[in-house]
């Protein structure tokens, strides 16, 4: 299982990458502070409580809870304040190698970056949003080093795709992509459809 070197290790590498578009005060955040790393039970009882509340209505879910449980391996609490904003980590995790599993961390802890505007807001809003938010959020994620465990654990990559093409037709995407999940600043991601 990850522990919190791991997580330190995976927020470094976001904080490399993209560090001088987060706000000073999120970088003073610990691992400790910001991951839960969940048993079973936890586990459960979280994912169960967000999915409802969340995840289904916002995806426009058919199923319930038990149909993504063992299949999704992280989620940021859908809350505003970052105080009490938490990274849940599932215990699947743990079948993967230690890269991809720093891998998940640093995609998780970008959701965990995101303004309020970005995550939760505007994923709530649903219908194609929870596909740019993943589009965005695992691009920022495979630039911090990815590129190789991406190949091998190929998650979101649809809506990596569409965020790929997105940001090559034209070079100012990149910093309006930025703007807008660290900082608020909104744009239109409606030409990333899925
Ligand atoms: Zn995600």
């Amino acid at each position: 299982m990850p522990n919190l070197a791991d997580m330190t290790e995976a927020m470094a590498a976001v904080q490399k990458a993209h560090g001088q578009h987060i706000p000073k005060g999120l970088l003073a955040y610990k691992a400790s502070d910001i991951a839960i790393f969940a048993d079973e039970t936890q586990w459960q009882q979280a994912f169960r409580f967000i999915y409802d509340i969340v995840f289904k209505p916002s995806n426009q879910f058919k199923e319930e809870a038990g149909a993504f449980i063992d299949g999704v391996l992280g989620f940021v609490t859908p809350v505003f304040s970052h105080e009490k904003r938490k990274i849940y980590l599932s215990p699947k995790v743990q079948g993967y190698t230690r890269r991809q599993q720093l891998m998940v961390l640093s995609h998780e802890y970008l959701h965990w970056l995101s303004h309020e505007s970005f995550y939760p807001t505007y994923y709530m809003v649903g219908g194609q949003h929870p596909f740019q938010v993943e589009g965005a959020t695992q691009w920022l994620t495979v630039a911090c080093g990815y590129q190789q465990e991406f190949k091998t654990l190929p998650a979101y990559q649809d809506e990596y795709l569409k965020t790929d093409a997105w940001l090559k037709a034209d070079t100012r995407n990149l910093a309006r992509m930025q703007a807008y999940l660290f900082n608020g600043v909104r744009t239109d991601l409606s030409s990333i459809h899925p």
